[in-house]
């Protein structure tokens, strides 16, 4: 296996492209080495400008839920793609995927449509002061939430990867509204409201996902949303990750807990750039025009991410793969844990339905405190080998593996063998 094509085109891509990416995590800098260059994929593998193929655990960190190019979607599209691409109206398709999307989450009756997760949650945390009335926002550390001002601060994702505590260019007065909380520790979030009744909301990842997985313990997100309601503060659940992959409700409808306003993106667009943000209608009717929070978009609801977004979520829910992800998903984490006992090799594996990955670290992970004691020198070793053995991972230590219905027994067999190998380096390393 070599990597010249994508070598060559990272040399050029330096010219005029910042790192020779668009998204910082595409630059492989916390494994080493040099960023990857797609050509194509289909179904449950992708392959790169030099015609090496993998199994895809990407998946574009996240929306290709049934796979590369399904057929349904490819039809849908390009029907689409023949009325025209954008037309600064409305169009019956965005009506039909607002309905698809409240009636998988009951606690939205209305929703949005925005052109990213990052413009999904800026516009959710607008709508939870409009309706509050209340300026400052809690996060968790470790949960990343896009790239909006406000919420750069203790941010995992790319900042995580990169040992970034914020971001460079972010104002003071930007950030001053945002106070921190740890991941399931509830005693941290009331810590602020002791002295503080000027807190709109609580903004969490259901599931934690940008910081490796991390999964809500016991009854914390139930425990959090009576907490905040006897506050008057509201529950945003940032699912853009979740949202149509824990289940096709989301984590809300796998952990039993309906937040006041949910934020979407990723699996709703089906690969196309969809966001949204959606709760009931006593709060929706803030937003213009029918009230005064201003939101608005060029290409939101665009046509052909529409058309995307329907099918997928229409496939997705006649194929109900969740059962199946469970089954994949625990097998690949036996896969993980036996390999790491077979050579000696620590590690912790999360996993949450079709999301999971391996932490290098003998520390139960339920926080970004833990996760951080991950030996991420041990991860690139990993990471590399099983590049080398045909399978694709996020090139980070706090980015989630994805699972696609379309994994096949025989991509088990590839990643069980490319597991078997990288424990085996990362043992001799
Ligand atoms: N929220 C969460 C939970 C995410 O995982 C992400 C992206 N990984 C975002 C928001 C931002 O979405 P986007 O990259 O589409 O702007």
């Amino acid at each position: 296996m070599d990597f010249k094509k994508s070598q060559k085109l990272y040399n050029k891509g330096l010219e005029n492209l910042v790192g020779a990416v668009n998204s910082p995590v595409r630059a492989f800098a916390s494994v080493g080495g040099n960023p990857l260059f797609i050509k194509k994929a289909k179904g449950s593998r992708i392959v790169d400008v030099d015609g090496n193929k993998y199994v895809d655990l990407v998946l574009s960190y996240g929306p290709m839920i049934i796979g590369h190019r399904h057929k349904k979607v490819q039809r849908a599209v390009n029907k689409a793609l023949k009325n025209g691409y954008s037309f600064g109206a409305s169009t019956e398709n965005e009506i039909k995927l607002a309905k698809i999307v409240c009636n998988a989450f009951p606690g939205m009756d209305k929703v949005r449509f925005v052109n990213s997760g990052t413009e999904a949650v800026l516009s959710g945390i607008r709508l939870a002061r409009a309706f509050t009335g209340k300026n400052k926002i809690i996060k968790f550390s470790g949960c990343y939430h896009g790239h909006q001002d406000a919420l750069l601060v203790a941010a995992g994702s790319g900042l995580a990867t990169l040992s970034l505590p914020g971001s460079k260019g972010v104002p003071e007065g930007a950030v001053k509204n945002t106070l921190i909380a740890t991941y399931n520790d509830l005693e941290s979030v009331k810590k602020h409201f002791e002295n503080d009744d000027d807190i709109a909301g609580v903004i969490i990842e259901p599931v934690g996902g940008n910081m490796g997985v991390v999964i809500p313990q016991n009854d914390f997100l139930k425990e959090l949303k009576e907490y905040l309601h006897s506050k008057g503060a509201l529950l945003i659940a940032d699912e853009v990750m979740t949202g149509f992959r824990s289940k096709f409700g989301g984590a809300q409808e796998l952990l039993g807990v309906e937040a006041d306003i949910t934020c979407l993106g990723k699996v709703i667009g089906g690969g196309f750039p969809v966001g949204a943000y959606g709760a009931r209608n006593e709060i929706m009717e803030m937003v213009a025009p029918l009230g005064g929070m201003y939101q608005a978009g060029t290409l939101s609801g665009n046509p052909i991410a529409m058309a995307g977004g329907i099918s997928t979520l229409t496939e997705l829910k006649n194929q109900n793969p969740y059962e199946q992800f469970n089954e994949v998903g625990q097998q690949i984490e036996t896969i993980l844990l036996e390999a790491a006992k077979k050579h000696g090799v620590e590690i912790t594996v999360n996993r949450f339905g079709s999301m999971l990955n391996p932490f290098f670290t003998s520390t139960q992970v339920t926080n970004f405190e833990e996760a951080q004691t991950s030996d991420t020198k041990k991860f690139a070793v990993f990471f590399w080998e099983m590049i080398k053995n045909g399978v694709f991972l996020p090139p980070s230590q706090f980015e989630a593996w994805f699972l696609s219905s379309a994994i096949t027994e025989e991509d088990i067999e590839v990643i069980r063998k490319a597991v078997d190998k990288a424990m085996n380096k990362v043992a001799q390393n």
